[in-house]
């Protein structure tokens, strides 16, 4: 959550459109490849004067087309016909960090939502929709959440200043602040916030490990696992809180185990077992 704007140099304002249109073409013909997945990734243009013509975004976006089709022709009708990521992303909506850029990769390659603070909420329809059309549909085998050090919104909700309407959306890390008061305290000033946007993170692994939608897909027997990650703006870095929950086993507290449909059909633990079940609930 970027809180204050950029204030725009005297130097920005001079360039000319040409000179602008330059340093358009440059960037979209500046590509760059995944060793992994050979993917082709354009180096994302920045600059404050974007704002003032948004023409420049559908000229850039042209370009971007452009540059991929010339160097792999069958991109997007391959891409047209269907999405197969293995990948769920849950991060925050913060533009310093773009799911698929941080880890460099492409279309196609990661289901993501974002908001503010990468927040798991059970009654949020929006996050918990993104969460049962990956894991039933997609079929996805990892679920990431990846939060950041420095997130507006966890400094948001570490204060007791009013920022209006988001603070309905942040109450629930002063919750998760409240539940781990003592370890957060414990720490020094200065990092008590990096260990609540940890501790954020954790707090959202679970809460998507409760859900009856990864609970069902693990009595299945099927790979699902979820992993906490947390992004540093300074250098780039994603680092892994080892926080993950594979399964069943790895959900230590019962009171958020549920048992699924298929418990009940087949009248135990159906681990193995590959039945497609009609209706989940979240
Ligand atoms: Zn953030």
């Amino acid at each position: 959550m970027e809180q204050t704007l950029t204030p725009k140099s005297e130097k920005r304002l001079t360039r000319t459109r040409s000179e602008v249109r330059e340093m358009i073409d440059d960037n979209v013909t500046s590509v760059s490849k995944s060793s992994d997945s050979e993917l082709i990734l354009p180096v994302p243009i920045t600059f404050s004067e974007i704002e003032e013509n948004l023409q420049r975004l559908l000229d850039s976006n042209k370009a971007w087309a452009k540059s991929i089709t010339e160097t792999k022709p069958e991109f997007f009708t391959t891409m047209a016909q269907a999405q197969h990521p293995k990948i769920v992303w849950f991060g925050c909506s913060d533009s310093r960090v773009p799911a698929e850029t941080v880890v460099q990769l492409g279309p196609g390659e990661i289901f993501v939502h974002r908001n503010i603070a990468n927040q798991f909420n059970h009654a949020d329809l929006n996050s918990l929709s993104v969460l049962q059309y990956a894991v039933d549909h997609l079929k996805v085998e990892h679920i990431i959440v990846c939060g950041h050090y420095g997130c507006g919104g966890v400094l948001a909700a570490m204060s007791n200043n009013q920022h209006g309407l988001v603070d309905n959306w942040l109450r629930n890390i002063k919750d998760v602040y409240w539940i781990n008061k003592s370890t957060i305290e414990s720490s020094e000033p200065e990092k008590r916030a990096d260990k609540l946007v940890e501790l954020n993170v954790k707090q959202q692994v679970y809460n998507i490990a409760a859900t009856s939608i990864v609970q069902s897909a693990w009595a299945d027997g099927r790979k699902l696992e979820i992993h906490g990650w947390s992004y540093r703006l300074d250098n780039g870095i994603l680092n892994d809180l080892e926080v993950d929950i594979k399964g069943e086993q790895d959900l230590s507290d019962h009171i958020y185990k549920v048992y699924c449909r298929n418990h009940h059909i087949h009248g135990s633990h159906a681990h193995g077992h590959n039945h497609e079940h009609g209706h989940r609930h979240a």
